[in-house]
């Protein structure tokens, strides 16, 4: 893990399993993300310092559950799509982590469509796109063009695809490869130029071509074994690809 410096004022966390984002505008520090735990959200605001907004890309656990270990007065932004999807993983799934004492800072500003933080050179876009989850938002710095895209781009693992809606997401990738990113900084692995963007969409488009020409005629369990294998998914993650193909075959 180590804080990367992208350009004046812009960092990158690169985390062991998730990453993050920093920012210094005329608003303050703005955080993008709050990694998976409040030990490694404290090892990170200890390089980096106090922020004054932390911006949530989307709902996942592993993008939230650092949230307790900031400043209790951070203002959390994030789309009206992702607050409700903190709602729906509290009840539906983090209940044994709240139970052994994880805390999720609500978000207290919530937006749909788009929002602005700050100004210039260090303007921050927030733009909801969807596709990853519903809620999935963009971090975008007109001036440097640096993307922070959450996990709608991933580098060297395989994406997350439960929540996912791939046509938004294909046509969320298509849109922010229109803006021309210089520096693409994905949820997950190291930063990447532009090219990250269109190298994910071909993955997503190709995995879901190959469950739908090889999905008919094959048992779901044989179908999802050979994807796992094929595409060299982790074992941790089989309910996720078991989930994803059978939403592609329209269970
Ligand atoms: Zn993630
Ligand atoms: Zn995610």
């Amino acid at each position: 893990m180590s804080l990367i410096e992208i350009g004046p004022g812009i960092s990158f966390w690169r985390g062991d399993r998730v990453n993050a984002g920093l920012v210094e505008t005329s608003r303050g520090l703005v955080a993008i993300d709050a990694l998976t735990s409040a030990e490694a959200a404290t090892a990170m605001l200890a390089a980096a310092g106090r922020p004054e907004f932390l911006i949530y890309t989307h709902g996942h656990s592993d993008h939230v559950f650092g949230s307790g270990a900031f400043p209790p007065e951070v203002h959390v932004l994030a789309t009206q799509a992702t607050a409700g999807e903190i709602t729906l993983h509290r009840e539906r799934y983090w209940g044994p982590d709240l139970d052994q004492g994880v805390r999720v800072l609500e978000p207290d500003l919530v937006f749909t469509g788009q929002a602005q933080l700050g100004r210039g050179d260090r303007q921050l876009v927030i733009r909801h796109l969807g596709g990853h989850t519903p809620g999935s938002a963009v971090v975008w710095l007109p001036g440097p063009a640096v993307l922070f895209c959450g996990d709608l781009a991933v580098n060297g693992v395989t994406p997350f695809m439960l929540e996912a809606d791939f046509d938004r997401w294909l046509t969320a990738l298509a849109e922010l490869a229109s803006w021309r990113p210089a520096v693409v900084l994905p949820g997950h692995g190291d930063p990447a130029g532009p090219e990250l963007l269109s190298r994910v969409a071909t993955w997503l488009d190709s995995f879901r071509r190959q469950v739908r020409e090889e999905g008919p005629g094959t048992e779901l369990s044989a179908l999802v074994d050979r994807m796992m294998a094929r595409h060299g998914f982790p074992e941790r993650h089989r309910f996720m690809v078991e989930g994803t193909v059978r939403a592609l075959l329209g269970d």
